[in-house]
C-alpha cells in the first residue's frame, strides 16, 4: 500500500482565519484599493493579453518596471509567484539535502517550513525579550554550525522590529561563505534597506513582495534582488512559467505609477503611526508592552493576547494572535477607530483608566 513519507505525512494545509469579518487587520495586507485611473489602465492592459499563449518566462516588462521603481538594475532582479515561492525555491536550489540553514526566532514561519521540507537542518537563533538579535552572536552561531543559508525578515513579521542596515551588512560580510537572505517584505515602511548593496555583497539576496506595501496580495508576485550569479541561478532553477500573464500585467502596470504607489505607502505609514498611538496608551498597564513598529502593523505584548483576540472576533474584527502578543495590521481611519474602541472597552473591563 502506498504511504506518505515521513516529511509530509503530518503536514496540514495552511489555514488563514476562516469566516467573514467586518474588519480584517490580521494579514498585513494594504487597506488601500487601487485608484480608479490605475484600475482602468490595468483593465485595458489585461484586455490586450493573449491567454492562449504562455506568459513571458522572465517577466521582463514587470522586472523592468520594478527595477525603475527601486533604482536597481534589471539584470539583478528575478520575479516569482509571490515571495513565498521564492522562499521555497531558494531552499531547494541553494541547499543540498542535509545542509544547515539558520533563521531567527520569532520570525516568519515559512522559512523553517520550506527549509525542513527540503530536508535541511535548521538552527534557530533566539532574539532577546525586545525581539532584537545580538549580531555577533548570530554570526558566531552560523560559523560554528556551518550554516549555508541564513534567512530572516527585516523588518520582522511578526514582531514589527527591524535590524539596522549596517548590522545586516555586517552579518553578510562576516559570513562570506553563507547565503544571507534579507526578506524585505515590509521595508517600504522603514528606511534601512540593503536592496542596493548587491554589488559589494555577493552573498546577499533581498526578497520583495507586492502583497504588503503595494496592495496586491490578490495576485501573486514577488522578487529577489542580488548579484548576477545568484539571480541567474534562480532563473535557471525556477519553473519556466512561474508567474502568470495576469500577475505580470497587473503588477507591471501598478509599478509604473510611482507617485501613486509612494503616496499609498505614506498613507499606510500614517495609519500605522495612528494605530501605534492607540495601542501605546495601554503600555505599562499590567505588563502590557507595545513595540515601536517599523512595519504596517503594531505588536502588543500582553498576557491577554488570547482574550483580546477572542473579544475582537466576537465584534467581527480579525487580528493575529501569538502566544504572548497580538499583531494588528494598520487599517483605514474607520477601521483603526473601531479597533481602538473595542480595545479600550476590553482594557477598561480589566480596570484600565
Ligand atoms: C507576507 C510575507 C511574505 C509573503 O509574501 P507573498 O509575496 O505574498 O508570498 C513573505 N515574507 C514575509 C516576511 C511576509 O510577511
Amino acid at each position: 500500500m502506498y504511504k506518505l513519507n515521513d516529511k509530509i505525512k503530518n503536514l496540514t494545509p495552511y489555514e488563514p482565519l476562516k469566516g467573514e469579518y467586518k474588519i480584517r487587520l490580521d494579514a498585513n495586507e494594504s487597506f488601500k484599493v487601487l485608484p480608479k485611473n490605475i484600475q482602468d489602465d490595468v483593465n485595458s492592459n489585461l484586455e490586450k493579453l493573449s491567454i492562449n499563449r504562455y506568459p513571458d518566462p522572465m517577466a521582463d516588462a514587470l522586472c523592468e518596471n520594478f527595477s525603475k521603481f527601486y533604482g536597481v538594475k534589471k539584470e539583478h532582479v528575478v520575479a516569482s509567484n509571490g515571495s513565498d515561492e521564492l522562499i521555497s525555491l531558494i531552499f531547494t536550489g541553494f541547499l543540498m539535502k542535509g545542509e544547515t540553514f539558520a533563521t531567527l526566532e520569532n520570525d516568519f514561519s515559512m522559512y523553517r517550513f520550506y527549509g525542513e521540507l527540503s530536508e535541511c537542518k535548521s538552527v534557530l537563533i533566539s532574539k532577546d525579550k525586545n525581539f532584537e538579535i545580538d549580531i555577533d552572536l548570530c554570526v558566531e552561531i552560523c560559523k560554528n554550525s556551518n550554516v549555508k543559508l541564513l534567512i530572516f525578515s527585516n523588518p520582522c513579521n511578526p514582531t514589527s522590529v527591524g535590524i539596522k542596515k549596517d548590522d545586516v551588512l555586517k552579518i553578510a560580510s562576516s559570513l562570506e561563505d553563507t547565503l544571507v537572505i534579507a526578506d524585505e517584505a515590509y521595508m517600504d515602511f522603514w528606511d534601512e534597506s540593503v536592496l542596493h548593496d548587491y554589488e559589494n555583497y555577493p552573498n546577499l539576496l533581498v526578497l520583495k513582495t507586492c502583497s504588503k506595501a503595494f496592495g496586491m496580495a490578490g495576485i501573486r508576485a514577488g522578487f529577489a534582488v542580488g548579484n548576477k550569479m545568484l539571480i541567474n541561478a534562480i532563473k535557471a532553477f525556477k519553473s519556466p512559467y512561474n508567474l502568470d500573464s495576469y500577475a505580470q500585467c497587473i503588477a507591471g502596470t501598478v509599478f509604473s505609477y510611482k507617485d501613486e504607489c509612494v503616496s499609498a505607502i505614506n498613507e499606510i505609514i500614517d495609519s500605522t503611526k495612528e494605530l501605534q498611538v492607540m495601542l501605546d496608551k495601554f503600555d505599562g498597564f499590567e505588563d502590557v508592552e507595545v513595540l515601536k513598529s517599523s512595519t504596517n502593523f503594531v505588536v502588543m505584548k500582553t498576557k491577554y493576547s488570547v482574550e483580546i483576540y477572542e473579544y475582537m472576533l466576537k465584534n467581527s474584527v480579525a487580528i493575529r494572535c501569538f502566544k504572548s502578543f497580538i499583531r494588528v495590521t494598520a487599517g483605514s481611519k474607520e477601521e483603526n477607530a473601531e479597533f481602538n474602541k473595542y480595545l479600550t472597552e476590553f482594557f477598561t473591563s480589566k480596570g484600565w483608566k
